[in-house]
């Protein structure tokens, strides 16, 4: 079949939701997602209003032989939610979330963010591991691991995963987890967006709430010590506190945040937070007994849309005194302007008890993961911030494992993609060859089958 007014006419008439070609109103609009860098023009976008719009598209577009790209949030820094001249399976209309108190579970539509599923899970109390920023989506997040404040008590966003609806790449919607499509939803838990649409994701629910949390600023001339102390106490600290340590510069000026979510019994957190709260003297501190909600709100004034991202990002491998004093050395000589970060995301307990071939996320063993993160609005200013950021990674590499976080990577050529999926990635390339052996789904950290069949001839 080919691309014409007709095709495309009997096309928008099977559908549920919008369909948007490029001299549509709204079409702008929804070309448009988190990171401002990316300035792409689909030729088609579906608005899905139901499943029955996602098994159409991912028909429509096998036998058009357009290539498709699937948007949950939008939030992807590579920008995989949009491509040029193909399809975008838009999800972010498809935002249900129901929960089931009795059973602590919660099914979500494929296009939630995790703010909407927050405000669901909590009115029982309840919650899962999900991102630190409300406006990420659910599916890109889950399917590429999920790291968040309740990591380390809980485990991954996908070590929490129980069942997922999928269309795959031959129009089938089938059910994903131990029981049904065993391998399938194997691959979901970090493969990445590699093998089908995720229509609705079921999670696990646990009691969350009020949780101790906040921030505690320091001075960058208290970072080195402060660092220090940070990696022995959060190397051993207890797996209800995800703490994290960020050298931050902002138009208040450069400092060593910590942030803080202890997710057990406030007398504990008090106990076991108190060597940091003691510790030199902060600028600022925070931390208190608050609701869940708005720790997962701590950072949502300082990421909004429209801002232009580049990100890069490794396993810690040795958080020794060395590799303190390199990125603190780095940062003092060439002070970014704002906004600019290295985070320490603090990893281990829950996440690390799931043994590496268990699910499609490798990387357990490592205790914290760094972020080196630049933020800016004009694009004049876009060569100036990449370049800091190089500089700023290339100092810290000597320290990381060789690979990356799905999530965080971006578009970083193909030795990276398969170094992100290290010790898995052979399995997840068979599973690709099973599922999606034309790579329909190839807008994202891709894992290329080693079949050559073309689109059209896919039918399974
Ligand atoms: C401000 C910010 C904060 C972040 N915080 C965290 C964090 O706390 N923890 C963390 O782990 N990561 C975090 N991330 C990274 C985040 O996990 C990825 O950007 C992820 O891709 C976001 O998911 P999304 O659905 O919003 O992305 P999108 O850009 O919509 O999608 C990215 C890719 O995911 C796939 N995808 C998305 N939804 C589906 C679906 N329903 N079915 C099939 N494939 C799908 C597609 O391949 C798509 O190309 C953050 C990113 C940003 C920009």
């Amino acid at each position: 079949m080919t691309v014409n007014g007709n095709s495309i006419r009997q096309f928008r008439d099977s559908l549920r939701g919008q369909l948007l070609v490029p001299e549509n109103e709204g079409y702008d609009e929804a070309r448009q997602v988190f990171n401002a860098m990316i300035d792409r023009r689909p030729a088609l976008i579906v608005r899905c209003a139901h499943v029955t719009d996602v098994i159409a598209a991912v028909n429509f577009a096998r036998e058009t032989e357009l290539p498709i790209a699937v948007r949950g949030g939008g939030h992807s820094v590579l920008g995989s939610a949009v491509c040029d001249e193909g399809l975008v399976i838009d999800l972010s209309g498809m935002t249900n979330v129901s929960v089931d108190p009795d059973k602590r579970t919660a099914r979500a539509a494929g296009g939630t963010t995790w703010g909407d599923f927050d405000r669901a899970t909590q009115a029982y109390g309840l919650a899962t591991t999900g991102g630190i920023v409300p406006s990420t989506g659910i599916g890109g997040l889950t399917l590429g691991g999920g790291i968040g404040r309740l990591n380390r008590k809980y485990g991954l966003a996908c070590d929490n995963l129980l069942s997922a609806e999928v269309v795959t790449a031959d129009g089938t919607l089938v059910t994903a987890s131990v029981d049904e499509h065993e391998d399938l939803f194997w691959g979901l838990r970090g493969g990445g967006g590699n093998l089908g649409v995720v229509t609705s994701f079921e999670y696990r629910l646990h009691p969350v709430g009020p949780v101790l949390g906040g921030e505690i600023i320091f001075p960058l001339d208290q970072a080195r010590t402060a660092l220090r102390f940070y990696r022995d106490w959060s190397t051993d600290a207890p797996d209800e506190l995800r703490a994290d340590a960020t050298l931050v510069s902002t138009p208040d000026g450069p400092g060593l945040a910590f942030e803080v979510c202890y997710c057990g019994e406030i007398d504990a957190g008090e106990k076991v937070l108190r060597p940091l709260r003691q510790l030199g003297s902060p600028m600022l501190d925070t931390i208190d007994s608050v609701p869940y909600a708005t720790v997962q709100n701590l950072l949502t004034e300082v990421f909004q849309p429209g801002m232009r991202h580049y990100w890069k990002s490794g396993f810690v491998r040795e958080f020794s005194d060395d590799a303190i004093n390199a990125i603190v050395d780095f940062f003092v000589a060439d002070m970014p302007a704002p906004f600019a970060a290295i985070a320490i995301e603090h990893l281990g307990g829950a996440v690390s008890r799931v043994e590496t071939h268990d699910t499609a996320f490798a990387y357990r063993q490592a205790k914290h993961s760094i972020l080196v993160l630049r933020m800016w609005d004009d694009p004049a200013d876009s060569e100036t911030n990449i370049a800091w950021g190089r500089r700023c990674y290339a100092r810290a590499e000597p320290f990381l494992e060789g690979g990356a976080y799905v999530n965080y990577l971006g578009d970083e050529g193909e030795t990276r993609v398969r170094a992100a999926y290290g010790a898995n990635y052979e399995r997840l390339v068979a599973l690709k060859n099973k599922y999606d052996p034309a790579n329909v789904f190839r807008f994202n950290q891709n894992i290329k089958p080693t079949s050559d069949m073309p689109l059209s001839a896919h039918q399974t």
